[in-house]
């Protein structure tokens, strides 16, 4: 697969004309058939600044921009910030950055619910003019008790029947700091009898006495979800405003409030959101996550955040193709995360370069290959890419080999090192094994071995050496920390406890394995955070931001098959 093809994410010409239409795109061309709209195409991503952004939030930016740029229309960023305990600076910058690293822009319409609080504020005031709404003085638990329950209808306030003077004079003066937290609401007055949770007079306005990250101290009444977010979306003429699932039974109050202030009236459109397995998509869950130390921060590796996808070493565009290739669908589920490693595998195999890296270091002494010769060996950087060309290793007497690549007493069908056997070094010579140096205690220290100079690209005709094993110089090799990242979570469904559990019963405490002693070729001295190799054999890897320069940090993005396919067949 091409560059070309990866970055083109949702342009019209690039599409696939054969892909059908997802059931979105058919409410959009009804919407320009029936001139709706007219023939505009205006949608938003509206994340709320109180947390990191996950692998889901992805799916509804790509979805949202891609939309946007496929009908030739726009994409806003929207902050709803309505909720000003939770909601920090430090989340929006990293909002911010994670939309444009994954490829998308919003240009100069970066807006913020909190920009509309005044005339939201005067919409409050025309619906209670128009009898639409009320100041109610019930505590929190009695108006919970009278929305009534699935079974039965919900009563009506004792001061649902308020004047409209005694309502605005009211309203005016919760916004005018006179009363305390939870003594008042505004409501909207609906149908305390309606099937529908949502409308049995919902709470408009609430006063909170707190510190707003952008509005500062002007409110201590904040508009609920339900007031802000379809009047956010009309404030900015949005044509579809799309969202999860779990809205869908807010969508008539969306239309009530739009109907009610007979303002431009965006169309809510409901797709299920993105779970995956072996992974936990949730605010809050990560914020445990980071706060009991289970991860390092937002951006820790093993996160499904996209700072943290992006540590690991992630590229946008295996993301967006993820995202495309999952589609959009109508009813809840959850997508095999294999689907994910896959996207990122397959991007790498076409661009990371191959580089050998040892990170169980054994020596081994070649006792046949002068002490001070340097031989350069050509080694092939990218064999699915001709124009990456071939890089110089040097061999040297002394060189390492990974542990796992050799075995006193090999098992059968064992084609690595084993003594007395043979084995073809990578890009080099076949070397043979006559003898293990170890310790008192019975421990390897070193392999000494034979090299055959007439090997180098050639198989002798007498011997066959089916094992090939990577290798670096013992001089020349630079001193390595490898960070082997593994799911975070040891089961499929890790929100599926037992009794008296949660999803922290499930996380793998073999999620990380540092190797704090590799050893990598000497091309890999002056490696750049976010640079990304095939360590041949071993897997795909990424310079970690921890990298000093004497020291580069590799963490682990994706093994180089999905390894944990063959325990779930084995088991
Ligand atoms: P969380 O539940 O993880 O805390 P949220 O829904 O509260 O997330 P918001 O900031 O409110 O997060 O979400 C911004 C947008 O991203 C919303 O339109 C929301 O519907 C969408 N979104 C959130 N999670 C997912 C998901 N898992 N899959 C697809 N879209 C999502
Ligand atoms: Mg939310």
């Amino acid at each position: 697969m091409s560059d070309t093809e990866l970055t083109n994410h949702g342009d019209p010409e690039s599409a696939n004309p054969e892909k059908p239409l997802n059931f979105i795109e058919e409410i959009i061309n009804d919407h320009l058939r029936t001139g709706r709209f007219g023939q505009t195409v205006h949608t938003r991503f509206p994340p709320e600044p109180n947390g990191y952004l996950h692998i889901g939030h992805a799916k509804s930016i790509a979805l949202n921009f891609s939309l946007a740029e496929k009908y030739g229309g726009l994409c806003n960023l929207r902050f709803d910030d309505t909720n000003p305990s939770k909601e920090e600076e430090e989340y929006v910058h990293s909002i911010k950055d994670d939309i444009r690293w994954l490829g998308f822009d919003w240009e100069d319409r970066e807006y913020y619910a909190s920009d509309y609080f005044e005339q939201l504020y005067s919409w409050a005031e025309k619906l209670i003019k128009a009898g639409h709404a009320y100041v109610c003085d019930l505590s929190p638990e009695d108006t919970r008790a009278y929305r009534g329950t699935l079974s039965e209808p919900g009563r009506n306030s004792p001061f649902r029947n308020r004047s409209v003077a005694e309502n605005l004079d009211l309203f005016a003066r919760m916004r005018q700091r006179e009363f305390p937290d939870g003594t008042r609401v505004l409501k909207a007055k609906i149908d305390m009898s309606h099937p529908n949770f949502n409308m049995r007079d919902p709470v408009m306005y609430r006063i909170l006495h707190a510190h707003h990250h952008r509005t500062g101290n002007d409110w201590c009444i904040y508009p609920m979800y339900d007031f802000t977010h379809g009047q956010s979306d009309s404030i900015e003429k949005i044509t579809q405003s799309i969202c999860t699932l779990e809205f869908e039974n807010h969508r008539p109050l969306y239309d009530w409030f739009c109907e009610k202030l007979a303002i431009h009236h965006p169309q809510q459109i409901e797709f299920a959101r993105l779970n995956l397995t072996y992974t936990v998509m949730s605010k809050r869950k990560f914020l445990t996550l980071v706060n009991e130390g289970y991860v390092n921060g937002w951006d820790d590796p093993r996160m499904p955040t996209i700072s943290g996808l992006r540590r690991r070493g992630y590229t946008p565009e295996s993301i967006r193709k993820f995202c495309e290739y999952i589609g959009v669908a109508k009813n809840n589920s959850v997508v095999d995360v294999t689907i994910l490693e896959n996207q990122i595998r397959e991007h790498l195999n076409a661009i990371a370069p191959r580089v050998m890296a040892v990170l169980r270091p054994l020596k081994v002494v070649i006792e046949n290959f002068p002490e001070d010769r340097v031989e350069e060996l050509q080694a092939i950087n990218n064999p699915e890419d001709e124009r990456a060309g071939s890089r110089p290793v040097p061999f040297t007497r002394e060189i390492y080999i990974d542990q796992n690549d050799f075995m006193e007493v090999p098992v059968r069908r064992y084609f690595r090192l084993a003594p007395g056997k043979e084995v073809r070094l990578r890009y080099g010579y076949i070397i043979k094994c006559e003898s293990v140096i170890k310790n008192d205690a019975g421990e390897i220290l070193e392999l000494r071995c034979s090299y055959d100079p007439d090997t180098l690209g050639k198989q002798p005709e007498d011997r066959k050496v089916k094992g090939v094993i990577h290798w670096v110089s013992v001089d020349q090799a630079v001193d390595a920390e490898v960070r082997i990242y593994d799911r975070l979570f040891t089961t499929e469904h890790p929100n599926k406890v037992e009794e008296g559990q949660d999803f922290r019963a499930n996380i793998n405490p073999d999620s990380l394995k540092l190797l704090a002693h590799a050893k990598v070729e000497p091309s890999l001295g002056g490696v750049k955070a976010g640079e990304r190799f095939q360590f041949e054999r071993v897997g795909y890897f990424s310079v970690d931001p921890d990298t000093s320069d004497s020291k580069p940090v590799f963490n682990r993005i994706v093994s180089l098959r999905d390894t944990w396919a063959k325990i779930a067949r084995k088991s």
